[in-house]
């Protein structure tokens, strides 16, 4: 086993923040995961699952270990005796993401093309259920393997074990107690594609619904994305920094006197859940900076570092941004993600 020491994660962070893990180790299989565990627990260094860094702000060192998990394995199980979704694809937590959904969208096979271009890993996908236009991890998942880090047991979770909420699991509010290795989905069934969210409807409308194909859909959704959202790779950021705050009818109510072009999606009938990033730009905050961090021009749910800067800054300058959001509508915005 070789660790290094204070590792650089800078290039390992999409919003590009400069700090150090203590000891830093890749990973490449559960026999190791095993050893490196066993050694850590003995040292008695604290543990922490990097993915892709796509979904963490570090406002300092991380003491301890690091591991990143870079096994990349895909494995697909004909199911379609036993049930309507056709296959099980099975991949290793240190999978990329959008590389799983594209081998799947070029194999023919339905069901992922509206996750399309998440960074991240897939060992991290459950952490937070991730989501987008119209779906989410819960709707394609089966089960998912994962390491006890205390105990260093394996453990399987169900759909039911994971409680998987929005943008949340039992994983991400139970931080650190895992690490997921492996994560079972279910994908391939007959079902209508999924074309109702507003934009991606938009975007298809001139297509015929018999035209529509997997591959087709998945580079719909690309280029919606990659008209909205900054690459990591040219401007630091984590994505979407701010949950949609979800109110009740009532409240929604007395908003939208105040407000009459508020922007809100019922959720049922008691709920309704606001766009975080209309809230924001109503307010005139997105484009502006607090020096090295700030709003993305073009989307106000996003939060950029420019370089030079620091998380403890973007986390000063969020938190600016939820005390003007409260003031004005009385809302609480909550952020996304992790902070380290
Ligand atoms: C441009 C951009 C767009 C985005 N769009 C979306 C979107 O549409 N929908 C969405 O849901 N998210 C989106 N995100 C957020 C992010 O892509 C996801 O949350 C992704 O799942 C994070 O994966 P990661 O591997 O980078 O995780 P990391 O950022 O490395 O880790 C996130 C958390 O998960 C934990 N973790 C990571 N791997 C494991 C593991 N194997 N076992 C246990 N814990 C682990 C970490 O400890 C940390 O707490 C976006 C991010 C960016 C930068």
């Amino acid at each position: 086993m070789q660790f290094e020491s204070n590792k650089s994660l800078t290039q390992l962070n999409t919003l590009g923040f400069s700090q150090l893990a203590e000891h830093y180790i890749e990973v490449d299989s559960d026999d190791m995961l095993n050893e490196v565990i066993e050694h850590a627990n003995r040292q008695d260094w604290p543990v922490f699952i990097l993915g892709g860094g796509s979904n963490i702000v570090l406002t300092k060192d991380i003491p301890g270990l690091v591991i990143k998990l870079s096994s990349e394995t895909l494995a697909y199980e004909n199911r379609a005796e036993e049930n309507s979704w056709k296959f099980r694809l099975t991949a290793s937590a240190g999978t990329n993401w959008h590389r799983l959904v594209r081998d799947s969208m070029s194999r023919g096979i339905p069901g992922l093309e509206n996750l399309s271009l998440i960074p991240g890993s897939t060992g991290a996908a459950p952490i937070q259920n991730i989501g987008a236009y119209g779906v989410e991890l819960a709707d394609r998942f089966e089960s998912l393997r994962a390491l006890h880090l205390k105990t260093n047991e394996w453990h399987t979770f169900d759909l039911s074990a994971c409680e998987f909420g929005y943008r949340d699991s039992y994983f991400k509010r139970h931080s650190g107690e895992f690490c997921v290795t492996s994560v079972n989905l279910m994908i391939g069934n007959d079902k209508p594609f999924e074309t109702g969210y507003a934009s991606l409807k938009q975007a298809l409308e001139q297509v015929d619904a018999d035209q529509l194909t997997p591959v087709l859909i998945s580079d719909t959704v690309c280029k919606i994305r990659q008209s909205k959202l900054p690459d990591p790779a040219q401007l630091c950021n984590a994505g979407s920094f701010f949950h949609n705050p979800v109110v009740s009818q009532q409240v929604y109510e007395e908003l939208k006197l105040k407000t009459p072009n508020i922007v809100a999606y019922p959720q049922d009938e008691e709920r309704v859940k606001l766009a975080a990033g209309w809230l924001i730009d109503s307010i005139g905050l997105r484009g502006t900076r607090r020096g090295a961090v700030g709003v993305y021009d073009k989307q106000a749910l996003v939060m950029v570092h420019h370089g030079g800067g620091t998380g403890e800054q973007l986390l000063a300058y969020a938190d600016e941004i939820r005390a003007a959001v409260k003031d004005k509508y009385g809302v609480t915005l909550t952020m996304e993600p992790m902070i380290v």
